[in-house]
């Protein structure tokens, strides 16, 4: 038999999920249709409205990962030949790139240094009228936070177009105000500040940009008009529960109890949680001697990026933390891959003890 091993998931996703996530994931089994379910289900999309910070009656989980909102956010807005505006300051939005050139789009890339927060002037500027802009929140490859309030103002002042929001490292983590910020459509993911499994890709979207959708998408799986009847629009009207996939019943109760935890102790406090973590962390590392990658200013509390020390085998560091006090940390992303660490303090791992961990074992691991 396999051991069972239990690492300290401080990288940039999976995090370690709360106790009550992995309960969730334990309940015994219901049918997809099960009323009993069907309860949990749109308790799940109330309590996801409250996450994302809006009233939109199409937010749901949809089942599959993070990159799989994305998907869903760009087949079902994006019509042939459209231009699509994104804002890239790292390897996330690179991937909407290629998703959105995927959909048929006609993209039109804004590339900002890795590291640095988008600017709404420059992604304004890249084109007079597109139909979508599209931006990162919180770019899990840099540590960047961009201010997507401030894009939202510049893109609704000035043009048509729909703003797609990739939330996947903010939500539950650091404040998320999808309506009061102008986002049309957003998707993020389970694993890193929610604190539950990777599995699910929570996914909002407004009436405006569903009234704009492509009628017939690609993706049969992904079609947000077929979906409706899944999350239960077509029971809300009475006409009950369609089948149209499987739902995936141990994660949406796992996510379900996530979120119980994550609004009893209070959104707000939640935000407070991992920002106090974060810049515990970031003040060690600096104390440490280390050299911090995120401007400052723009650094996110719940994903710190480091420099990797001159003369210092990035790769040798991350296999000591597994193997002596199983730790998990990430490498870099794209160019940085051997240059720059990647910690992760999401969901339950928010928390003065696991700073103290961490900064112990990598003080000790570089003989510092
Ligand atoms: C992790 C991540 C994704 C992709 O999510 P998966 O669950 O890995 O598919 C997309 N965007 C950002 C910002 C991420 O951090």
């Amino acid at each position: 038999m396999t051991s069972i091993v239990q690492r300290h998931l401080f990288g940039p996703g999976p995090s370690n999920p709360y106790p009550e996530a992995t309960e969730g994931l334990a309940r015994p089994l219901l049918g997809h249709l099960d009323p009993a379910f069907l309860t949990i289900m749109d308790e799940t999309c109330d309590r996801l409205r409250v996450a994302w910070g809006t009233d939109n009656a199409r937010t749901l989980p949809l089942s599959a990962t993070g990159s799989a909102g994305m998907e869903a956010a760009f087949v079902n807005t994006v019509h042939p030949g459209d231009v699509v505006v994104v804002a890239v300051n790292g390897l996330f939005g690179q991937r909407m790139c290629e998703v959105a050139s995927r959909c048929g789009a006609e993209v039109v890339p804004v590339e900002h240094t890795w590291g640095t927060a988008i600017d709404p002037e420059r992604v304004l500027a890249a084109h007079p009228s597109p139909k979508i802009v599209a931006a990162v929140h919180a770019e899990t490859s840099t540590g960047v936070r961009s201010d997507i309030a401030a894009l939202g103002d510049a893109v609704h002042a000035s043009t048509d177009a729909l703003l797609v929001v990739d939330a996947v490292t903010s939500i539950g983590g650091i404040e998320l105000r999808a309506d009061d910020w102008g986002i049309d459509v957003g998707y993020a993911g389970t694993q890193k500040c929610l604190g539950v499994a990777p599995g699910l890709a929570p996914f909002t979207i407004n009436d405006r940009a569903f009234a704009r959708r492509v009628e017939r998408p690609q993706s049969w799986y992904l079609d947000l008009g077929l979906l409706g009847g899944y999350v239960g629009e077509a029971g809300a009207k009475g006409g009950g529960r369609t089948y149209h996939h499987t739902a995936p019943v141990a994660m949406i109760s796992s996510l379900h109890a996530g979120l119980g935890r994550i609004l009893d102790e209070g959104l707000e406090n939640v935000w407070a949680r991992h920002a106090a973590a974060g810049q515990a962390l970031q003040d060690g590392l600096e104390t440490m001697g280390l050299e911090l990658f995120a401007e400052k200013g723009s650094r996110l509390p719940d994903l710190t990026t480091v420099r990797v020390p001159d003369g210092v085998d990035s790769a040798a560091v991350r296999r000591t933390l597994l193997e002596r006090y199983d730790i998990e940390i990430g490498g870099g992303a794209g160019e940085f891959a051997a240059s720059v660490w990647r910690i992760g303090l999401m969901g339950p791992n928010a928390r003065p003890d696991a700073v103290a961990l961490l900064l112990a074992a990598l003080a000790e691991t570089l003989g510092r």
